[in-house]
């Protein structure tokens, strides 16, 4: 192996390049990257880079990244457009790079309201530069914040907003915000969370017409014929992966790329990150099928194993992770690991505080006899210790023992 190409030069990307760098690997490494910017953090760009008073960088410093010897070629600026894997080629505007092992991190794109994308007042949060935009926009006098979905994301923004001072109101064209990704009854926790703070939130409703006069936006007309006026809107209604470029490649196109347990889409070509759709051996036999995640540490995770099992594909191992994400509400922080089945609140069990108050609590969540998930508003000590037992294949009632410790141990 003497050539490792990297396409997409944010978390995953940067992690597979510096990964293998650290594993002595000493061919050549390319990174393209589609924005002009070196890798970014964007965890930030939902949160304290729009609530802080000073802005602060988002982006990785390149003394800490590109440090000394990482040696890397960067083609930033310009996205690949073609991906040819008989003849081991990608397309980098009018450049045809040849690799050896390719990393696919492209991530994933905001969708948006069709229509909207040039509306002044409109906003998506993916990228540094729709932070940039909607920093500026909630700074500048606005009084009322509008977001659609009440996702991760959304919901963060949202907070912000409260915090900023403006009328916040969500959107949510699901009767129970967030039930897909953490079950109804800790859905209907977290919206309990928003409204103590302040914000309005209005579910089971479906934006009919974005309003606006002026190429402005001024509001949103509901299917049921209501209008909300806004100064700023939000589209928080989830990402879809950056896949465009590789149509006609010949890999499997499914809501991500495809991949092997091995994060192999094709001979040579590895998947990390959010563009990433692999079988997670680790929930086999309770979910079955493939997973695609948009989780900080699974891409960051991911992007180091890609890259190693590019550059030594036989000794690629199956890769089997424990899902984590946090996300920043209002003052604190609510965070999931695992897997949410979804066949209902019977399954899930709140084994601290109180989730009909919003918070603090922990829940643990249940597949037949294993532990599978546990969710834990503004209690950060818990969820990491029910990683552990998801990690380890363990019972419910390893589960609920962990949790009568705990109780002991907090009283
Ligand atoms: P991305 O970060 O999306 O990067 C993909 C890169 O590839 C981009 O720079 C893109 O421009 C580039 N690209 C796309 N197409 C091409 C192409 N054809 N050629 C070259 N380059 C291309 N996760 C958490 O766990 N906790 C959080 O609190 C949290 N907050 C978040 C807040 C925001 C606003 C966002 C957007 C995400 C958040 N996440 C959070 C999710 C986390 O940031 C993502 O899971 C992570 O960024 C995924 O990394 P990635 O490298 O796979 O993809």
């Amino acid at each position: 192996m003497t050539h490792l190409v990297v396409v997409g030069a944010s978390l995953a990307g940067l992690r597979a390049v510096e990964a293998v760098r650290r594993d002595g690997f000493d061919g050549e490494v390319t990174l393209v990257g589609a924005e002009e910017h070196l890798p970014y953090d964007r965890p930030p760009l939902s949160k304290e880079y729009l609530a802080a008073e000073e802005c602060p960088d988002p982006r990785y410093r390149e003394e800490e990244t590109f440090a000394g010897d990482l040696d890397v070629e960067l083609l930033l600026g310009t996205p690949a457009s073609a991906l040819d894997t008989a003849a081991r080629t990608v397309t980098v505007g009018d450049r045809t790079v040849s690799y050896d092992g390719l990393v696919i991190a492209t991530g994933a794109h905001a969708r948006t309201l069709p229509g909207t994308e040039h509306l002044e007042g409109v906003h998506t949060v993916r990228t540094l530069d729709d932070a940039i935009a909607l920093r500026a926009a909630l700074r500048g006098g606005a009084r009322r914040l509008t977001v659609v979905g009440a996702g991760f994301i959304g919901s963060e923004v949202a907070a912000v907003g409260r915090k900023l001072g403006l009328e916040v109101t969500i959107l949510e064209a699901l009767e129970t915000p967030l039930a897909r990704a953490v079950g109804e009854r800790m859905g209907r926790a977290l919206t309990h969370l928003h409204r103590r703070h302040g914000t309005e939130v209005r579910t089971g409703v479906a934006v009919e017409e974005v309003l606006s006069a002026d190429g402005r936006v001024t509001g949103v007309r509901l299917g049921d014929g209501t209008e909300v006026d806004t100064d700023v809107l939000v589209v928080g209604i989830g990402a879809r992966p950056a896949t465009d470029w590789l149509e006609g490649s010949g890999l499997t196109i499914d809501d991500g790329v495809v991949a092997d347990e091995t994060l192999a889409a094709a001979d040579g070509v590895y998947v990390a990150g959010d563009v990433a759709r692999w079988p997670n051996a680790l929930f086999s036999d309770v979910a079955g099928g493939t997973m695609r995640l948009e989780h900080w540490t699974s891409a960051a995770d991911q992007g180091g194993r890609a890259a190693r099992h590019a550059v030594d594909p036989a000794a690629a191992k199956p890769y089997e992770t424990v899902p984590y994400f946090w996300s920043d509400w209002y003052d604190g922080r609510v965070q999931f690991v695992g897997i949410a089945p979804d066949d209902g609140d019977e399954q899930i069990e709140v084994v601290a505080g109180d989730d009909a108050q919003g918070g603090p609590f922990t829940a643990i969540y249940r597949a037949g006899d294993r532990i599978v998930g546990a969710l834990a508003v503004d209690m950060p000590a818990e969820v990491m210790k029910y990683r552990r037992l998801i990690g380890a294949r363990k019972t419910w009632g390893d589960a609920l023992e962990l949790a009568e410790q705990r109780r002991a141990q907090r009283a």
